[in-house]
């Protein structure tokens, strides 16, 4: 495991923190998730370079193996404060595979905080029933 590896957990986990949410993601989870992903961007297959909550910190996504998935610099910008169902430019068939895969991830974590996997939920049944839709702007600033 690389040392790049484990700050690119701990600085996930110390941003989560510092907006009082729950942090849980260790070095050797994130490895894995990196490896399950080929090392390569979730979103577009370009090389890894960042980490990207699935469901964005200001949206209360947090730093757990079950909403972190490995994203090139274009995507993570591209993405910046958007849930995943207003995330356009990537094919939605493609987002739903990352759902599947995150769903999966968090088997083994009933432990989690209540309020907070309800809202993941809630994001992600949103992802299956939100039709695509172009121009939804607004979406970018809440
Ligand atoms: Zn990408």
């Amino acid at each position: 495991m690389t040392s790049s590896l484990v700050k690119q957990a701990a600085r996930a986990q110390a941003a989560v923190r510092r907006r009082g949410l729950f942090a849980s993601l260790s070095a050797s989870e994130w490895a894995a998730t990196i490896e399950d992903f080929d090392g390569k961007c979730a979103y577009c297959d370009r090389p890894y370079w960042t980490l990207d909550h699935f469901i964005p910190m200001v949206a209360g996504g947090p730093s757990w193996v079950g909403n972190c998935v490995p994203s090139c610099q274009t995507c993570n910008n591209s993405k910046g404060r958007l849930t995943p169902r207003y995330v356009f430019f990537v094919p939605k068939k493609r987002i739903e595979q990352i759902r599947y895969y995150l769903e999966r991830r968090q088997h083994g974590f009933r432990s989690w905080p209540p309020p907070v996997e309800l809202a993941i939920h809630e994001e992600l049944e949103a992802l299956s029933t939100t039709p695509q839709k172009k121009g939804l702007g607004s979406s970018r600033d809440g």
